[in-house]
């Protein structure tokens, strides 16, 4: 099917000004470059998680999987390794993805499962009405912390740049070229590719003021570098007045996860050739 309408017609209920907005025209208008390309847009499936963000499983006209909290990338993983021909790109929230998905996230890095994960890092529990999430800045105050969080707010692209991941960026909701010029990219990376997506949510953490003064995007860093990339990542810790880098902060080929071996590996070949050797031993 080509030519399609890409946005459903789904009541949308993101509330007005949400940066979920901006990241579902982008992927769209992305998915709309690819098909004008002439890449089929059935070979491609969209992954959300729960929270806000989930809803774009909703709202945009292609294969999805609507699936629970803190499992996209597992879903994920699953459907590309089932069908290695597919393009998997997963939405996921920084609830859903930096707390009860952590280990998910981590170990598809560090196998390099071939899927994008995008991340809109709105760094509030938005959809359950404001509680802190592991990227709420130090001192966030929302329904579970009246007072202000004692924690320190994690720091997703160095995680990722230790867990092994291939492609890492920083987008911002309020940049849309810069947006799709990465979520392109990542689609075409070969690998793990991760982009967290500093997204504005408009009414349990409105930082468009905080950020916008702050964000840059970076010129001449050799995303080849890693420890240029991580020297980068640190630059800024998700709570300081320091400036934010937005961009492609590292990027290398390296193998990917079922293309060795498991390419050639059938369900059941192991159990099958076992039983044939059990029979002929039985026969000698
Ligand atoms: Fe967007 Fe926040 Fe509203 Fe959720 S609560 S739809 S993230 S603005």
């Amino acid at each position: 099917m080509t030519g399609r309408p890409l946005i459903t017609k789904a009541k949308n209920t993101w509330c007005p000004g949400c940066g979920n907005f901006t990241i579902q025209h982008t992927l769209k208008n992305v998915l709309a470059e690819m098909e004008q390309e002439g890449q089929s847009l059935d070979n491609v499936v969209l992954v959300s998680g729960i929270g806000c963000h989930a809803k774009i499983a909703d709202y945009l006209n292609i294969n999805s999987f609507y699936s629970i909290h803190g499992r996209t990338i597992p879903v994920a993983t699953g459907i590309k390794l089932a069908n290695p021909g597919l393009t998997v790109i997963c939405c996921a929230g920084d609830g859903d993805c930096y707390a009860e998905g952590l280990d998910h996230l981590l170990f598809a890095a560090k196998r390099n499962i071939d899927i994008t994960v995008i991340v809109h890092d709105n760094r509030v529990y938005g959809l359950t009405t404001g509680q802190y999430t592991p990227t709420s800045p130090r001192g966030f105050k929302g329904k579970s912390t009246p007072l202000g969080t004692e924690e320190t707010p994690l720091n997703p692209i160095e995680l990722m740049l230790a867990g092994g991941a291939t492609y890492v960026a920083r987008g911002y909701s309020k940049k849309m070229d810069l947006l799709r010029a990465q979520i392109r990219e990542s689609i075409a990376h070969k690998g793990f590719a991760f982009i967290d997506v500093l997204q504005i949510c408009a009414t349990f953490f409105p930082a468009a003021d905080y950020y916008s003064p702050r964000v840059y995007e970076m010129t001449g860093h050799d995303r080849t570098n890693f420890e240029a990339a991580c020297a980068k990542a640190r630059e800024w810790d998700y709570t300081s007045d320091a400036p934010i880098a937005l961009g492609t902060f590292y990027q290398k080929a390296s193998p990917v996860f079922g293309e060795g071996k498991m390419a050639a590996w059938k369900p059941g070949a192991v159990e099958r050739e076992r039983a044939v050797q059990d029979l002929l031993r039985k026969r000698t």
